[in-house]
């Protein structure tokens, strides 16, 4: 169903009223990788805003590699998020990570994503298939392009035709960065699929100091968005501080972005 030969056109994907692919303007996804407080949220969703992004993403359920890592807000986070909606008009993007908070998804959120490390979860992506809002499917961190569209397609077998890919970079040997940026997966998937893709530069890289150049070069690849991780204050943040730009170095990066995309 993600297949180009059997819809020669471009997805576009509604998110709350932004429109994702098909060559219109390119979506920008920026807020905190957790989400610590209403204050921060709607401080950090006021910033990104004015820098230019179109949608707020913050993380209430988190992934952390270790069990002792402060592991989000939960409920509380996602109430947090819906009070920066409403006081900036930004449509929501949030982590799922299972299946029995569906239904607060469906009430509150407007872009479900699915994190990297649930990218071959096949009971969610069944369950996310079932959904009635966009998802956001998220690269695996060892996953192959093959494997990544695989699971765009259990998604979409199940009904749900709204997905959005992210690119977020991939393990590799090289320790320098925190991933690897595949930027080649852009038009890769261009070709292979109608669906729009993104591209996460904060998660590829894991260090603040390469954002804003893989921001640019994600916009000159062609992607359809980004989703970058920002926060006022990056060495309080209470996860991934050392990848995140504050609200000023997001709308510099913006404004670098625009000299090359005509369309961000
Ligand atoms: C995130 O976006 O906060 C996140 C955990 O990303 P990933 O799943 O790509 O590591
Ligand atoms: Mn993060």
């Amino acid at each position: 169903r993600a297949n180009r030969l059997f819809h020669p056109a471009d997805s576009v994907i509604d998110c709350g009223g932004v429109k994702i692919g098909g060559k219109e303007k390119i979506a920008v996804m920026a807020g905190p990788c957790s989400i610590e407080s209403e204050e921060q949220a709607l401080r950090i969703a006021q910033g990104v805003k004015a820098g230019g992004a179109t949608l707020f993403r913050g993380g209430a359920y988190k992934p952390r590699t270790s069990p002792y890592s402060f592991q989000g807000l939960e409920t509380e986070g996602i109430l947090d998020m819906v009070k920066a909606r409403e006081a900036t008009g930004m449509p929501i993007v949030s982590e799922l990570m299972s299946e029995e908070r569906i239904p607060e998804f469906e009430e509150y959120v407007d872009v479900v994503q699915i994190g990297a490390r649930n990218m071959q979860n096949f009971q969610l992506l069944k369950a996310v298939g079932k959904m009635h809002k966009p998802v956001l499917l998220k690269r695996g961190l060892c996953n192959t392009i093959e494997e990544w569209i695989m699971s765009a397609e259990y998604i979409m077998a199940g009904g749900n035709e709204q997905v959005i890919l992210c690119e977020r970079g991939i393990r590799t040997f090289e320790k320098y960065t925190r991933n690897t940026l595949d930027l080649s997966a852009v038009p890769i998937i261009h070709e292979k699929t109608h669906l729009p893709v993104i591209v996460d530069p904060s998660h590829a890289t894991g260090k603040a100091n390469l954002v804003e150049p893989m921001m640019i070069a994600a916009v000159a690849a062609g992607a359809d968005g980004l989703e970058v991780e920002v926060h006022y204050d990056p060495r309080h943040a209470w996860s991934d501080g050392a990848q995140c730009l504050t609200p000023d170095a997001f709308a510099q990066a913006m404004a670098k972005c625009r000299q090359v995309a005509w369309a961000i």
